[in-house]
């Protein structure tokens, strides 16, 4: 257990602006000292008092609930007091800075998580989740959280850890008493515990993955040749005119037109007019800028013009190599075309018209098909960047294990298997330096 922390922290809870109540909360040793000064006797832990909150002058700043937690058992780990007042963003602050002058300091972002973490509450991937589940822009994205925060991503990374655990101990062995008649080390069912490893290890990379986009929105790329309809579809995603829609090919060199939000997921528009070889030193980064662009999109949206032109042939040459392409047909209403979808050897082809929206519930069922978004009732939690990094890496690493291994190096592949378990450990905070730690919560708002 770390050492508890010496100060007091406070910070208003809920959200800035004006509501029908406003929570101050203090956490640390002198919590309780300071919410008596404040606001008279606190009631029993885990009960309320009316109370009215006073001035160092005894004027009334506010009245509202007092409610307390005794150490261990508060959400920080520490004597917590809430002070529940009227939701003026004025009182609040009298009420913070009264605090204050009493001793306690402003509360930096994600302070009161922080303590939660170093007490042992909740560990990192849990509290990564509390932010999660209060940043979630859909319901897929706070169910996710929420199973998060309940430890379903820390018990399947507890559980890599475990098997990794078992792994060493096998390894050291050998390399620790080499004379042993039996060669540890060449038994069969030490590679067959390697290889079921890896291959939990990819699992739980899938599904971060999985759940980090539950969390960031897809990074969905509309790629397509100028005029092929970009824009319009979408605007007609939207619903609305988002995007301005021209009628005048682009004849700008920056290909990576528009990042915007819809929905909770980020989009990326590509014109692919540039995506060609080029000697230009100014073009050929944009070229490389837009190819990075497609090389990380979770899904790239490839419009293509009812007819058949030498633009379209162009695109499908520049997402040869790109996972995870819809084929868009748009001016169906040109073409006279029916609406629909067909599969086919290089992905979905849909025909669609962005300008009538014919069409248009075929890409939307495939993209809810791609992301699961539509349906997070199996399972999924939310997950970050970072751990899905993390994974990669633990990943790399028992492979190398697994090679060192199949070459009968015992003291490298317990190297890389010791690394790997460092990496797993950044997942729950079990291994962690202070630098992850102040990544970690720099990202996290005041009051949580
Ligand atoms: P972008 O350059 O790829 O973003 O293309 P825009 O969305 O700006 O569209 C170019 C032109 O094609 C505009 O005049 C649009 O109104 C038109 N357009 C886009 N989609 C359709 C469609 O489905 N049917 C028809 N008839 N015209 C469309």
């Amino acid at each position: 257990m770390p050492p508890s922390a010496t100060d007091t922290i406070v910070a208003i809870a809920t959200p800035a602006g004006q509501g029908g109540v406003g929570v101050v909360r203090l956490s640390g040793p002198q919590a309780p000292a300071i919410a008596r000064e404040v606001a008279g006797p606190l009631p029993p832990p885990r009960t309320v008092r009316y109370a009215r909150f006073l001035d160092a002058d005894g004027s009334i700043l506010d009245d509202g609930l007092l409610l307390c937690f005794a150490a261990p058992a508060s959400f920080t780990g520490e004597d917590v007091v809430e002070l529940q007042a009227h939701g003026s963003p004025v009182a609040l602050q009298q009420l913070v800075a009264r605090c204050i002058g009493l001793g306690a300091r402003a509360a930096g972002p994600g302070e009161f998580s922080e303590r939660a973490f170093l007490n042992g509450k909740l560990d990192l991937a849990q509290t990564e989740a509390v932010a999660d589940l209060i940043a979630a822009s859909s319901v897929a994205a706070a169910r996710a959280a929420r199973r998060s925060l309940d430890g379903a991503f820390s018990t399947r990374a507890h559980a890599l850890a475990e098997s990794l655990t078992a792994l060493r101990v096998w390894v050291e062995a050998a390399i620790d008493f080499p004379e042993e008649e039996i060669d540890f080390l060449a038994d069969a069912a030490l590679h067959a515990r390697t290889d079921a490893l890896q291959a939990d290890v990819a699992a739980l990379i899938a599904d971060a993955e999985r759940g980090r986009r539950l969390v960031d929105g897809l990074h969905v790329v509309i790629a397509g040749a100028p005029n092929a309809g970009k824009s319009s579809l979408l605007n007609a995603l939207a619903g609305e005119e988002r995007a301005i829609v021209t009628d005048i090919a682009g004849t700008t060199r920056d290909l990576v037109r528009e990042n915007l939000r819809l929905a909770g997921t980020a989009l990326t528009l590509v014109d692919t007019a540039g995506l060609r070889d080029t000697a230009d030193a100014i073009e050929a980064e944009g070229v490389r800028r837009a190819r990075a662009e497609l090389e990380r999109a979770d899904l790239v949206l490839a419009v293509l013009d009812a007819e058949e032109t030498a633009a379209g042939v162009l695109l499908r040459e520049a997402l040869r190599d790109v996972p995870r392409v819809l084929w868009l047909h748009n001016k169906i209403d040109l073409s006279g075309r029916a609406a629909g979808a067909e599969a086919r050897s290089d992905g979905l082809h849909i025909w669609m018209s962005a300008r009538t929206g014919a069409g248009l519930e075929h890409l939307i069922a495939e993209v809810q098909r791609i992301t699961g978004l539509g349906d997070a009732a199996d399972g999924a939690f939310s997950a970050r960047a970072r751990h899905v990094e993390a994974l990669r890496r633990a990943d790399a690493h028992v492979a190398s294990a697994a090679s060192h291994l199949r070459c009968g190096d015992g003291e490298l592949a317990a190297e890389e298997l010791r690394l790997a378990h460092d990496a797993l450990g950044e997942l729950t905070g079990r291994v962690s330096s202070d630098a992850l730690l102040g990544r970690v919560f720099a990202s996290f708002c005041i009051g949580k």
